[in-house]
């Protein structure tokens, strides 16, 4: 059996990209397995510990960094996150494509471990609009929005590192552009494994 796919989607907060995720996991026909990171924030209303995150106190975060069992970590507006290691190499043996909903600190890191991982940015269509859907959703206060908009500048500097960038400004059509993707990539690696077992 052959190796899933890495995918990891990253943008500023706000951009969707949780609805993007959502959606692409939907679609059964894309074999995805989307991985659960650990975190030592708040739990919000809605999200449900060990679905969304698994909510870990810092002692409990900085144990397992200790003892190398995330594939990555960082620190966002003052709280961690990381990757689970196993689970993700156990889904990739599997055969199962994985995504990763990381940000850019993290993503750079599994690029350097996973070279042949496919690294997708989402933009907003404009600041103002970033801005909007974080006043919106209601979840954080003004303070945390202006942190997270302060993060989005930098983030959106990584953008060029990444290898591909698409934008949310159509839910429908930026889940069918990621969709393509993620055709592409696999029909690239079939024809490339295609190729290694071909005899000359
Ligand atoms: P939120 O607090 O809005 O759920 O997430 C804040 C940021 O942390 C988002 O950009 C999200 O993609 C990122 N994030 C979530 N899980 C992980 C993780 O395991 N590792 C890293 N590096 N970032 C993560």
């Amino acid at each position: 059996m052959s190796k899933g796919c890495l995918f990891v989607i990253s943008g500023p907060s706000g951009t969707g990209k949780g609805t993007v995720c959502k959606e692409l996991l939907a679609n059964k026909d894309n074999n995805l397995f989307l991985s659960v990171s650990s975190t030592t924030r708040e739990k919000r209303v809605g999200e449900v510990d060990g679905e969304t995150y698994n909510y870990v106190t810092p002692e409990e975060f900085k144990r397992m960094i200790g003892h190398g069992e995330m594939l990555e970590y960082a620190v966002y507006s003052g709280n961690y996150y990381g990757t689970p290691k196993k689970t993700v190499e156990k889904m990739l043996a599997e055969g199962r494509n994985v995504i990763l909903e990381i940000e850019p600190q993290g993503a750079l890191k599994v690029k350097g471990i996973f070279p042949d991982a496919v690294l997708i940015f989402i933009i907003p269509p404009s600041m103002a609009a970033l801005k909007q859907r974080l006043v919106d959703r209601n979840r954080e206060t003004e303070d945390q929005i202006e942190k997270r908009l302060a993060a989005a500048k930098w983030e959106m500097e990584q953008a060029a590192k990444y290898n591909r960038i698409v934008v949310n400004d159509d839910l429908d059509a930026c889940v069918c552009e990621i969709e393509e993707i993620l055709r592409d990539n696999a029909k690239k690696r079939e024809r490339v494994d295609n190729l290694l077992h071909e005899k000359y």
